[in-house]
């Protein structure tokens, strides 16, 4: 049976997040030593959103980790959609705008999302993971998870942390994928921009308009990033639920098959959409507490057991296909001890 560690957080309120920043980070005092060069997966918090991790929680983690271990850095990878976080230098500059100014901050794909990692796998959906290339340069993890509901998996833990978000951009990609991508006519201006980025000479322009020949498409995604109106989507929703969440944690399978990795889970303002989403989103369930533990599959099933499986409603979306599936590949398991710090 797995330890997960529950500090329980009465609120959020900034004065408090310090203290408990510092207190959680007990749980993992002996876990990483000086040799160890630790990724901090984040998830920054989409421009407009509120509820993303506050920063001076994770300024207080980072730095009780900083100084015992080698180097470490907060990280996270380019997103599938237009946007700031769709591009390596606008992403770390929302970061920093949101906070997160305290440490380095790395984009592991790079500046389009095309760096990959192609790491093996043999399961069932993969037979290899294509990870952001700057994971090579760390041997272990500590990923740090705002716990939310979210509309394509159900839930949005330290699985989807993990296992979409160190994704690059054709990883992230190739876990939505069971369609193609689209180019919407009425937003194609025709200007050329993605057929001169394409690194597969996918894309022609005919009759003003891009198009894609899906026989050359690698499904690297950064005809997305780079197409100036938004012109490049891909038909959300398209993909089951069931095959999404057990690809996203064949994913994390990969990520974490050869490196030693914690997992916090943030339970506080946990909302019913993930951080990506622009708006300000009013919390289901304001503040219960943090999370720590060794074992990623054991802390969802606590998350989710705290928080309420009910809370979670995306229609035909059943949040346990994840957590079963990620212990039938032997990422953990489900049994847990639930240990509150006093
Ligand atoms: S058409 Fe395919 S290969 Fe070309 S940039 Fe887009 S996703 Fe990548
Ligand atoms: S970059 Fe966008 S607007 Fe330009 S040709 Fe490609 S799809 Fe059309």
């Amino acid at each position: 049976m797995s330890k997960v560690y529950f500090l329980r957080i009465k609120s959020s309120a900034p004065e408090t997040l310090t203290d408990a920043g510092k207190k959680i980070s007990e749980v993992f005092s002996d876990f990483f030593g000086l040799e160890d060069k630790v990724a901090v997966k984040l998830h920054f918090g989409e421009r407009g959103s509120q509820t993303y991790l506050n920063p001076l929680l994770v300024k207080a983690i980072y730095e009780s980790l900083n100084e015992r271990v080698k180097k470490a850095a907060l990280v996270d990878c380019t997103v599938l959609y237009k946007g700031e976080r769709s591009f390596g230098s606008s992403h770390k500059k929302l970061a920093q705008d949101h906070g997160f100014d305290f440490a380095p901050i790395l984009i592991l794909d790079g500046e389009k999302g095309d760096e990959e990692l192609k790491i093996k796998v043999g399961l069932k959906h993969f037979k290899e993971i294509k990870a952001g290339k700057g994971i090579k340069d760390f041997n272990a993890i500590l990923a740090v998870s705002h716990f939310t509901g979210h509309g394509g998996t159900g839930i949005a833990g330290a699985l989807k942390n993990v296992g979409m978000g160190f994704g690059s951009k054709g990883g992230k990609l190739e876990m939505h994928q069971a369609f193609k991508l689209e180019i919407n006519p009425d937003l194609c201006q025709g200007c050329g921009t993605c057929q001169e980025e394409c690194p597969a000479q996918a894309i022609s322009i005919e009759d003003g308009k891009a198009q894609i020949d899906y026989q050359r498409c690698i499904g690297c995604g950064k005809c997305i990033a780079v197409c100036p109106p938004g012109a490049v989507g891909i038909p959300w929703g398209a993909s089951s639920s069931q095959d999404l969440q057990q690809r996203i944690v064949e994913y994390a399978f990969g990520i974490l098959k050869q490196r030693k990795a914690f997992f916090l889970n943030v339970l506080l303002n946990i909302t019913s959409g993930c951080d990506c989403l622009e708006n300000v989103q009013e919390p289901m369930v304001k503040d219960l507490g943090l999370l720590g533990s060794e074992d990623i599959v054991a802390i969802d099933q606590a998350s989710l057991d705290l928080i309420g499986k009910e809370k979670f409603k995306s229609p035909g979306v059943n949040p346990d296909v994840q957590i079963n599936y990620a212990q039938e590949i032997g990422l953990g398991e489900k049994d847990y001890k639930l240990i509150e710090i006093k």
